[in-house]
Parts: structure tokens; sequence; C-alpha cells
């Protein structure tokens, strides 16, 4: 058995039921996600727009595809036709043109909105007041394409284990409080190769993990 397909059978016993693996794809060739597939994967996750459509392209229809980047508005309908879940919508106007290229491909496409929790401001995401205020506004709810299905966080890269603690837990006091608001809400998005347990252990129900899969990328 190869070392991805390992990785993978590893993931799958390990991670809790109620948490979804991502299978952070980035930059690899599609050999080494088809191994992740022939082990059971099926949940890819990409950064980049077009690398995503031209996998999507050559590889089999029943995987979920996720947008795991920062996301340009005018590549959206790129992804439009097939992409499963956007993780890190940061803006009412990008919700706006998903949308919109969603009711193109006549399709409810599903999001998650990024939260801004890392202390460096290098990290894209909005304010918890923002992320509130448009899932209030008459603008969103007129936005019959897109579904807003949860949040998305990254953490500081730092070795200080207890400022990723911190900045996870305050993520999911704003999802438990956004949840009693928005029953649709229902996946949080948090945790990576290197902090994953972490996220776990402060409610993430959906890890993105790359390098502890597929190995190190250049
Ligand atoms: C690359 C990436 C990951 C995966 O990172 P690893 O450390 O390789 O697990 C997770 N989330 C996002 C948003 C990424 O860009």
């Amino acid at each position: 058995m190869s070392e991805i397909s390992e990785n993978i059978k590893k993931y799958k016993t390990e991670l809790p039921k109620n948490v979804t693996l991502v299978a952070v794809s980035k930059t690899k060739p599609v050999e080494d996600l088809m191994e992740a597939y022939e082990a059971g994967q099926r949940v890819f996750g990409e950064n980049k727009i077009q690398e995503m459509e031209s996998k999507w392209q050559e590889m089999p229809k029943d995987i979920e595809w996720h947008m795991i980047g920062h996301v340009q508005r005018n590549k959206v309908k790129y992804m439009a036709p097939f992409v499963s879940l956007i993780h890190a919508v940061d803006s009412l106007k990008l919700l706006k043109e998903i949308n919109k290229q969603a009711l193109k491909n006549d399709r409810k496409i599903n999001c998650l909105l990024q939260i801004k929790i890392a202390e460096e401001d290098s990290k894209f995401g909005m304010e918890a007041s923002l992320a509130s205020e448009i899932l209030i506004s008459e603008e969103f709810k007129e936005l019959k394409n897109v579904s807003v299905v949860g949040l998305m966080g990254m953490a500081t890269f730092t070795e200080d284990e207890s400022q990723v603690a911190s900045e996870f837990e305050r993520l999911k006091v704003i999802f438990k409080n956004f949840r009693s608001k928005h029953s649709a809400l229902k996946t949080l998005s948090m945790g990576m190769s290197g902090d994953y347990k972490l996220a776990i252990e402060h409610g993430s129900t959906m890890v993105r993990i790359g390098s502890s899969i597929f190995g190190s990328r250049n």
C-alpha cells in the first residue's frame, strides 16, 4: 500500500465520525489524488480555481471539490458548474457573484464565511460582526442560489499552542452563537496538518489536511 493511501486510512480511522476530512491536494499531480481516491477519499480541497477545474475534468465525477483558498470574483464562473463547497467567502459582494454564477448553472452553491481569528493580518476573512450583519441583511436573503452552511477559520501560524487554542476557542464560541440564530449553519471548518487535533478539541467538524497526507509541497 502506498503512503498516501495509508495516510488516508489512518485519518479515516482516527477522526471522529462527525468530522469531515478534506484532503488538500493543491500542487499535487492527479496520480497522487487518484491514490487517495482509490483509498476511499471523495472530498478534495484546492486553493486555485483553474487547477481545481482541470483536476475535476480529469477525475471521477463522484468527487466533492472544495475551494479552500481566497476567491477572486472574476474566476467564480470557472468553478460554478461543479464546486461543492467554497470555504473562504469574505464579503457580500463575493456571495452575490457566487449566487449569479450558481443561478446560471441552475445550482445552489454551499459556502462558508471565513472569520478572521488570527492575530497576524496576512490572513483573509471578515470580522464576526460583519458576518452576522450579512446573514440578517435583506440583500443576503434575496440570494436564492447560495447557502451559507457554516464558518471557516485559520489560526495564526505559530508554535505557540496556547495561542492557536485560544483562536480556535474564539471561533467555537462565535459558531455556537451564530448557530443559535441560524439553524442552517452546521459546518465549522478549522484545522490543518499541524493543528487539526487542537481544532477538533475546539469543535471543528471539518479539517483541511494536505501535507500530512500527500507530503510537503515545494
Ligand atoms: C494549504 C491549506 C491547508 C492544508 O495545509 P497543510 O498544512 O498542508 O495541511 C488547509 N487550509 C488552507 C486554507 C490551505 O490553503
